[in-house]
C-alpha cells in the first residue's frame, strides 16, 4: 500500500511541474538569453586600447599577453593582444581596469574546441566576437566609433 502511495505522490510532483514554464532549452538550435552583466568571453576594441598593459597586470592567471609599438603620433598602437582561455577563470578583473574600456565581456560562451591550442584567443577573433555580440544584442556597430571618439576626447584633456 505504502509503494502505491509513494507511486501517488510521485505521480503528483510530476503532474504539478507540466503547467509551470520550461527551464530546459533545444539547445543550440535555441540560444540561452544572458542577463546583461554576464560574464562571458571577452570582446576587443584595438582601436580603444592605449597598451597601458593593466589588464595583463591585474590578471590572477596571467593569461593575457600583448604588445605595442609606438607610432609616428607618438603612441602606443596596439599589435598583438592574446587571452588563453584554458586557464582565463572569467573573473572580470581586466575589463574593471582597462581605463578606456577597449576589453569588455560578452554573452559568448561557446568555445569547446578539439584541440587546446584553438582555445588561444587572437586580437582578430577578439575583436570579431565583439561584433557578433553586438549582432546579437542589436548593438550600432559604430559604437566603437563612438567610444573611440570619447577616447579621443580624454586624451586630449589629459
Ligand atoms: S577575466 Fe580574469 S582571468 Fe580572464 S583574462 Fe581577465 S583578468 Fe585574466
Ligand atoms: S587595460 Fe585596456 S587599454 Fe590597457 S592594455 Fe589592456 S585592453 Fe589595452
Amino acid at each position: 500500500m505504502s509503494g502505491v502511495l509513494g507511486l501517488l505522490k510521485g505521480l503528483g510532483v510530476t503532474l504539478g511541474q507540466l503547467p509551470k514554464k520550461k527551464v530546459t532549452l533545444m539547445y543550440p538550435d535555441v540560444q540561452p538569453e544572458w542577463p546583461d552583466r554576464y560574464r562571458g568571453v571577452h570582446k576587443l576594441m584595438p582601436d580603444l586600447c592605449i597598451v597601458c598593459n593593466q589588464c595583463a597586470r591585474i590578471c590572477p592567471t596571467s593569461c593575457i599577453s600583448l604588445s605595442g609599438t609606438r607610432g609616428e603620433d607618438r603612441k602606443l598602437h596596439l599589435e598583438t593582444f592574446d587571452i588563453n582561455f584554458e586557464i582565463c577563470i572569467l573573473c572580470d578583473l581586466c575589463t574593471e581596469v582597462c581605463p578606456t574600456e577597449a576589453i569588455q565581456m560578452t554573452d559568448t560562451f561557446e568555445l569547446a574546441e578539439y584541440n587546446r591550442d584553438a582555445i588561444y584567443k587572437d586580437m582578430n577573433w577578439l575583436t570579431e566576437n565583439g561584433k557578433q555580440h553586438a549582432l546579437r544584442k542589436g548593438l550600432s556597430l559604430e559604437s566603437t566609433e563612438e567610444a573611440v571618439e570619447q577616447n579621443n576626447q580624454l586624451e586630449g584633456n589629459a
